[in-house]
């Protein structure tokens, strides 16, 4: 099940774990929310370590991803795991039990949201095949920040309302890191809630006000996130796809466009990087947002 999960190693201190982006190879046979939803785009979560301390961000899309995020952290030295989970969806939250004796840390609608719908996912009813049973539920919440210690290293935590009203992003301030969750996306976002995209553009106004240096997103290019991350260039990348999806609203003509031409400047830009299954997300962002009947 872990066959195609990788090591990164994006900073001295940082781990990415990806999986997906593989051709040819899918987790199983008909649709299921492991392959559409994270290992065909692609997903990492990440580790940042010092010492014997590790703060695991998101917990993978398998009990086995997660079990093997552990082994390689213990095998590097460390013997005390917190978990914080980026947002609530599943291919972030799916690998908790093997962190169950950990502290599992999340903002508080995070904790609402899986709460709510934890007996539909353990019986598959939420999403079908797989279920996470059982479902393992954060143990600890914030709201707006909190700060951890890793070792030497200082991490903020920090709220945000973009892909979902329950991001949270860390924060290395010393480093300029950002680890973004699903706040930020290559090639582009996935859109669950267009309703609240004025506020997910003010609030990726407030990631570029904290001038990162490098962005680590969990869909990505494994061979950015290899080299280091993208540039803060990728917030404004992500915040133009937004406004033209706010666009093919009133602008029909706009609607039936191949994504290169949607996000054609950020690409020659070279602030993202077109991967062909995203065409697909595309076509169903525009049918998510129609739907909403945004004025
Ligand atoms: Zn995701």
């Amino acid at each position: 099940m872990t066959t195609h999960l990788r090591v990164l190693r994006p900073a001295p201190k940082v781990f990415a774990f990806y999986d997906g982006r593989v051709d040819g190879y899918r987790f199983a046979e008909g649709e299921n929310w492991v392959d559409d939803g994270a290992l065909s785009l692609g997903i990492a979560s990440y580790a940042i370590v010092d010492g014997a301390d590790a703060l695991v961000y998101d917990t993978h899309v398998t009990v086995q991803h997660a079990a093997f995020i552990r082994k390689t952290l213990a095998d590097a030295g460390v013997k005390n795991f917190t978990v914080v989970l980026s947002h609530w969806h599943l291919d972030h939250v799916a690998g908790s039990e093997a962190f169950d004796d950990c502290r599992i840390i999340s903002n508080k609608r995070t904790l609402d949201h899986l709460s709510r719908r934890k007996a539909a996912i353990e019986s598959g009813e939420y999403s079908g095949p797989p279920v996470i049973n059982p479902l393992v539920l954060p143990t600890q919440t914030f709201e707006g920040r909190m700060q951890l210690q890793v070792g030497k290293l200082r991490v903020e935590l920090l709220e945000a309302n973009i892909h979902s009203d329950d991001a949270t992003v860390l924060w290395l301030a010393p480093e300029r890191l950002l680890l973004a969750g699903d706040t930020l996306e290559d090639t582009v976002t996935y859109v669950g809630e267009p309703e609240n995209f004025d506020i997910h553009l003010a609030e990726l106004d407030r990631l570029w006000a904290l001038r990162p240096e490098r962005i680590l997103p969990n869909h990505g290019d494994p061979e950015i996130i290899a080299l280091g991350g993208y540039e803060k260039t990728f917030i404004r990348a992500n915040q133009q796809y937004i406004r033209m999806l706010k666009r093919c609203v009133s602008e029909p003509e706009l609607r039936t466009k191949p994504l290169r031409d949607i996000i054609s400047a950020p690409l020659e830009a070279g602030w993202v990087n077109l991967f062909a299954p995203y065409e697909a997300i595309h076509r169903q962002n525009i049918e998510v947002v129609l739907a909403a009947k945004l004025s």
